[in-house]
């Protein structure tokens, strides 16, 4: 690590350690000074959903901050995030530090940054309970769905749900806003896009989009591209406990922000799976409010090996690509995980699809239940089966079954992947 990082990464470390309030236990793993900032990291142990559940607000808190205080006069908040009951945990959100993730994270892709590096218009397209802490359920006039320079457009908890006069509202807003920038939730953003290509509807054509809170599958990105030819598409991953971690690249790689964070990406055991793959552990730098220690977001990342990315960018980590949710996984016929990437990439042979999901319910049962343009509905069920018998194993036993709409589930995700089986996710990481 470069000496600035280092000695940020210490920092964030020693500080944690000495005077925040959940750390006291971790202190006998640290190995000390003598060694990295990285490679006192990973001697300490894992910081989980659980952990931050059973501590916040107070526990996270360096000691000389006063929680209290802070709640009391809005510098800090209590904020829960989305996603499933068992994901969900709230959290102490800092508005500065998290608008300086933000503007850090678009340093790293040439179409964010010239956005972010003035005052820009952004239209928000997510389920209405993932959009910060603002919710816009039901009829509210666009008027009060701006908040400074963000347009929140979705008032439905499913977008398959939207009627041609609910999509016709948000490409005229889209029109009359005009905004640099829309920030989409993929899947969401793509059942916009399908229905204005359909509709043959104008779009106002933004300088950019940025594709967050999901996995981006290929079946998202074709959607979007079409109905936005030309336009950067740039996919980000972060986290509402975390701040942005990663931005793509114009090369298509994954650059870390190092501004921010230090990252930590612990590879999958070699017996079940690709140790090339591992998950995201985040340490949060300089918010005294929430110090973070290697959290486990729950998300996998592939690592970037041999020469530097060719849009020369050498900071933090480089990574291949983000692989998707780890309780997305699914199991091949060996018992090998199987990353929502794996799946999404040998899916996206099926040009007519639009949406899927794969379960899993036994070691060698799988099931597709997939949404098709409705002139390539036979020919695709040949294609999904083949493409999965490839990911999971000749003798497969798997069912195709063509659906007119898939609902996101009730946190307002869609979910490309799942077992209906529990399985140790601690197991994989041994
Ligand atoms: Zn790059």
């Amino acid at each position: 690590m470069p000496e600035t990082i280092h000695s940020r990464c210490t920092a964030a470390l020693e500080g944690a350690l000495s005077s925040v309030p959940f750390y006291r236990g971790w202190r006998e793993s640290d190995p000390g000074p003598s060694q990295s900032a990285s490679e006192r990291l990973k001697a300490l142990p894992i910081l989980f959903k659980k952990d931050l559940r059973a501590n916040v607000p107070f526990g996270f808190m360096h000691e000389s901050y006063d929680g209290r205080a802070g709640l009391m006069s809005g510098e800090i908040e209590l904020v829960a995030t989305s996603g499933t009951a068992a994901d969900r945990v709230s959290i102490i959100w800092h508005q500065p530090w998290w608008d300086r993730s933000e503007n850090e994270a678009a340093r790293l892709h040439p179409a964010l940054a010239r956005a972010f590096g003035c005052r820009h218009r952004e239209a928000v397209l997510t389920s209405p309970l993932c959009a910060g802490k603002l919710c816009h359920v039901g009829r509210v006039p666009m008027e009060e769905r701006i908040v400074s320079d963000l347009l929140f457009l979705n008032q439905a908890f499913d977008p398959t749900a939207w009627d041609a006069r609910e999509v016709r509202r948000m490409v005229d807003e889209l029109n009359r806003f005009r905004p640099e920038v829309i920030e989409g939730d993929p899947a969401y953003l793509a059942i916009l896009a399908r229905a204005c290509l359909l509709d043959e509807l104008p779009v106002h054509q933004p300088a950019c989009i940025v594709l967050t809170y999901e996995f981006p599958s290929c079946v998202h990105y074709r959607q979007i591209l079409r109905l936005f030819p030309g336009v950067p598409v740039v996919s980000s991953y972060g986290s509402t406990e975390t701040g942005h971690v990663f931005t793509r690249c114009e090369a298509g790689r994954f650059h870390q922000n190092t501004a921010t964070c230090h990252v930590e990406i612990q590879p999958v055991r070699a017996s079940r799976g690709d140790v090339g793959v591992g998950r995201i552990l985040v340490t949060t730098l300089d918010n005294p409010w929430f110090a973070l220690l290697r959290f486990d977001v729950g998300d996998l990342a592939r690592l970037h090996h041999g020469p530097p990315c060719e849009c020369g960018r050498t900071e933090g980590l480089t990574v291949e690509a983000i692989e998707g949710r780890v309780r997305d996984l699914t199991f091949d016929l060996q018992g090998r995980a199987v990353t929502v990437k794996d799946l999404d990439d040998a899916l996206s042979v099926a040009e007519g699809v639009v949406n899927y999901q794969v379960e899993q319910s036994g070691p060698r049962q799988y099931s597709i239940r997939y949404v098709a343009d409705a002139e390539a509905a036979r020919a695709t069920a040949e294609v999904l089966h083949e493409a999965m018998r490839t990911v999971y194993g000749a003798e497969a036993d798997i069912t195709e079954r063509s659906v007119s709409a898939l609902s996101p589930e009730q946190s307002g995700k869609f979910r490309l992947a799942r077992t209906t089986f529990d399985w140790d996710s601690e197991e994989l990481f041994k």
